[in-house]
């Protein structure tokens, strides 16, 4: 099969090392980068992002689901594999058999850990007022019970930040307010003996925000920002970084068509002809994932130029005006995030037109979109 021969991503994983040595020049030297590599890295490509972390030297990734860490294993990743989200208890023999560290997503879960009778390699949730998992940050003596529970193999501890994105003076306090809530629950701990774990806090947002934050950590959970791209455009950070991109997406033009003024197009016939005009007829959709809010909005670049989406988005296709565009012919490309000649579209600019975040719009990338890897000795090329 020919890779781009239809709709595809292309993954510059030069900018993924940048990426990963820029995070790496961020955090202390202790700390260990532990990339997200949940929702197929972010629609990437979670192999093809995984064998690339592992050339990089990465030991550590956190995943979604037992069956994304199964995946992983099952494409040679080695190291910890951690599973951030609820694994069933039927699924208790995956975390065994692929060696998988689950997360105790509470007391109650920690105790259905243990009936599974084998030892599991673990690390505790902590709530500190995300109110999404971990067991309350209030509950001291249930955390300090987790460690009475023998098939519990408890290597790490950790939270979650839920306004570490924000600007206002209230977000930033909130932020503050879990570290310390944080911090407390593993200075209870250690006080009462327990040691040989490690703690962990920061996402993305954690990290670029660092200087919000007082304690040490021993790794960090980077997602969207790994990637090169931020939630969203409009993001306030403490300071400017040169995050670089790693996904481009593409399609071909399938065939050109010549509309006479007053002439509809597309499902509905939802756009007319102000006077006469070419369009292109490309093959993505929103099968692909690239959304269908972005009818009559969006746009893709064309041989470096802009070519308006017109009409409804297809499942499978959607409609270019390239009336100023001369080079759009059948078979050429189309890039709808990426670099085209001078221009060039983000992510989060796309996410924003379609009323969402750059981590909805790239995890929803679909299956059908073929990826293709591009590095310093191989440009992508057939
Ligand atoms: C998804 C996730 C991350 C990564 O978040 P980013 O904001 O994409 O860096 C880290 N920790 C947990 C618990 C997550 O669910």
């Amino acid at each position: 099969m020919y890779k781009k021969g239809r709709a595809w991503i292309e993954l510059q994983m030069k900018n993924l090392k940048h990426n990963v040595e820029l995070f790496q020049r961020l955090l202390p030297e202790y700390c260990v980068l532990m990339p997200a590599v949940k929702a197929n890295a972010y629609g990437h490509g979670a192999q093809e992002i995984g064998e690339e972390l592992q050339r990089l030297g990465i030991q550590d990734y956190c995943v979604a689901c037992a069956e994304e860490g199964v995946k992983l294993r099952q494409e040679g990743i080695r190291g910890q594999i951690l599973v951030l989200g609820y694994t069933h208890p039927r699924e208790f023999d995956l975390l065994h058999e692929y060696k998988l560290t689950q997360t105790v997503v509470d007391y109650a879960y920690g105790k259905e850990l243990e009936s599974y009778g084998k030892k599991l390699s673990v690390h505790v949730g902590v709530d500190t007022g995300m109110h999404r998992l971990g067991e309350s940050c209030t509950n001291y003596s249930k955390i300090r019970r987790l460690w009475e529970l023998k098939n519990l193999d408890i290597t790490g501890i950790y939270s979650h930040l839920c306004t570490s994105d924000g600007t206002t003076e209230k977000e930033r306090e909130y932020m503050r307010l879990q570290e310390v809530r944080f911090l407390e629950v593993v200075r209870f701990l250690r006080a009462d003996g327990r040691t040989g774990f490690a703690t962990h806090l920061q996402g993305s947002y954690g990290i670029l925000n660092r200087s919000r934050l007082v304690g040490a950590y021993d790794y960090a959970r980077a997602g969207i920002a790994l990637y090169g791209v931020l939630s969203e455009a409009s993001a306030e950070l403490e300071a400017m970084y040169d995050l670089k991109p790693v996904l481009s997406l593409k399609a071909r033009i399938e065939c050109i068509r010549e509309l006479k003024q007053g002439e509809g197009a597309g499902y509905g016939l939802a756009w007319h002809a102000d006077s006469p005009c070419r369009l292109a007829a490309v093959s993505i959709g929103y099968a692909d994932g690239y959304p269908r809010a972005l009818s009559n909005k969006g746009y893709a670049l064309v041989q470096g130029r802009k070519a308006p989406i017109i009409g409804k988005i297809c499942m499978d296709q959607l409609l270019l005006d390239v009336t100023d565009v001369p080079e759009a012919q059948p078979g050429e490309e189309a890039v709808f995030i990426g670099k085209s000649g001078a221009l060039e579209i983000r992510a989060e600019e796309v996410a924003e037109e379609a009323g969402t975040i750059a981590n909805e719009l790239l995890s929803r990338l679909g299956s059908r979109l073929c990826r293709v890897v591009k590095t310093e000795t191989n440009t992508g090329h057939p």
